[in-house]
């Protein structure tokens, strides 16, 4: 349905932020009484709200049978575009680099090729876009869905106008939407249009920048401030003495992670089985004590080659040893790493259990026989990155998992580490073609990363 253009309402400008903080507060209060004027009551009644600024619906599910707001003009497919979570792991995805099986429900009988189109659609072509990002998505979506109601243009969201993005931007911005939030936002509908099909409203080339330029050059885009963890950081951590068990695992964790300039998510997901001791020992018998740490998939490791990242012998090496043998951390017999190198492994503990053995402890098992011990959660890394913090005396407040890619990367930078030899450690930068075929014939340069991070010698 075509809007007719209007002219812009006669408005009152006022420069005061409490006013700005107010006019937001209000309009987020109004969207949601809004909703609750559009759609049923039983309805109403079951819409949790995310702490988002925006008002956003925790689920879109409690929309299953509801006409209000627009909903009812819909077909059930287009229904179901609008409200489907986009954001889970496909069923290839959760095979985590080991390509299931995938047959007919009812038994045997070829695909036919618009099945075949279907299928790769829902399961392959979400995986261009990292999990993590989809769930960022498809809240943001939810926060668009959210304001599609208010309005009752639950049908005007699928394919969206442009002029109905604008307005909708126009409104988070009163309501006190960040510039980031708001690219966040944009990007989560162009994704759902790509998804099912549609031209996003701001498909032309350089409408999404310019749009953002203006938006930045009025709003500025503070980031949050997050400190890396300095290489003074790292040597004070490791001289750290008469810690407990949980605080020689925290210490590990972030001195480690700031080696691999890993990200949060990245340090929950390492298994035993990805330790590779020694792994450059064949190289020449100086590197015997050279630890290897497989990284299975960086964000933007399209191809899922992985990285071996290096963490260089030395005091954090020898901890790293004495800690996965006190605490029982080994590889189980029927481990799989050797066979799918790409996937997790079903058997391994994870190299940063959640919990800690107490001495003569044993490890729990499952009735497969598999380590049952779970690995610690993003959350408990950006906790534990602060409890180490507060142990060295330094204000936490602006640490979190984040600082330790961002240490292990300005560390490395100010070292003068090579960008392509850093990128082995951190695939870090623009990807060039040729750094995947980087083979460094001498290791030293793959512990230079290292080094720099842990203020050794690099050279
Ligand atoms: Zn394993």
């Amino acid at each position: 349905m075509a809007r007719r253009a209007v002219d812009p309402p006669a408005v009152v400008y006022r420069n005061d932020p409490d006013i700005a903080r107010a006019t937001a507060l209000a309009t987020r209060a109004a969207i949601k009484a809004a909703v609750a004027e559009t759609v049923a009551v039983s309805t109403y009644n079951r819409i949790v709200w995310t702490k988002s600024h925006f008002p956003t619906m925790l689920s879109l599910k409690v929309l299953d049978g509801e006409d209000g707001g627009g909903l009812g003009r819909l077909t059930a497919r287009q229904r179901k575009n609008l409200l489907t979570d986009t954001s889970g792991l496909t069923a290839l995805e959760e095979g985590d680099g080991i390509l299931p099986s995938v047959e007919r429900a009812e038994g045997t009988g070829r695909f036919r090729i618009a099945e075949l189109t279907a299928l790769f659609r829902s399961t392959v072509l979400p995986a261009q876009v990292e999990a993590s990002t989809r769930g960022g998505y498809y809240r943001h979506w939810r926060g668009v869905v959210t304001w599609l109601l208010a309005h009752e243009v639950a049908d005007e969201g699928l394919p969206m106008s442009l002029a109905t993005l604008e307005a909708l931007t126009m409104e988070w911005l009163i309501a006190g939407a960040s510039v980031n939030t708001i690219k966040n936002m944009w990007s989560a509908v162009e994704d759902r249009h790509r998804m099912f099909g549609h031209q996003p409203p701001l498909w032309q080339p350089g409408a999404f920048r310019r749009r953002l330029k203006a938006l930045s050059s009025i709003h500025g885009c503070p980031t949050k401030l997050v400190f890396p963890i300095g290489v003074h950081h790292i040597k004070a951590m490791l001289r750290l003495i008469g810690l407990s068990p949980l605080q020689q695992r925290n210490v590990i964790l972030v001195a480690v992670g700031t080696v691999m300039c890993a990200r949060p998510c990245e340090m929950p997901a390492l298994q035993v089985c990805d330790v590779h001791w020694g792994v450059d020992a064949a190289f020449h018998s100086m590197f015997s004590d050279g630890i290897g740490l497989k990284v299975k998939k960086r964000k933007n490791d399209v191809e899922r080659r992985g990285l071996m990242t290096r963490v260089p012998a030395g005091l954090l090496q020898r901890f790293m040893l004495a800690y996965v043998q006190e605490q029982r951390l080994m590889v189980n017999p029927r481990c799989t790493k050797a066979d799918k190198p790409g996937a997790r492994c079903p058997y391994c503990p994870p190299l940063f259990p959640k919990m800690i053995l107490r001495p003569g402890q044993a490890p729990p098992r499952r009735d497969n026989g598999a380590d049952a011990r779970l690995a610690m959660s993003r959350q408990n890394v950006s906790t534990a990155v602060k409890s180490v913090m507060e142990m060295l005396d330094v204000d936490a407040r602006h640490f979190s998992g984040k600082s330790m890619r961002r240490g292990g990367l300005s560390a490395a930078i100010t070292a003068k580490v090579p960008a392509p030899i850093l990128y082995l450690q951190s695939g870090h930068g623009k990807k060039k073609a040729a750094y995947a075929y980087i083979v460094p014939d001498d290791p030293t340069l793959l512990y230079m990363t290292g080094k720099a991070v842990l203020g050794m010698s690099v050279v």
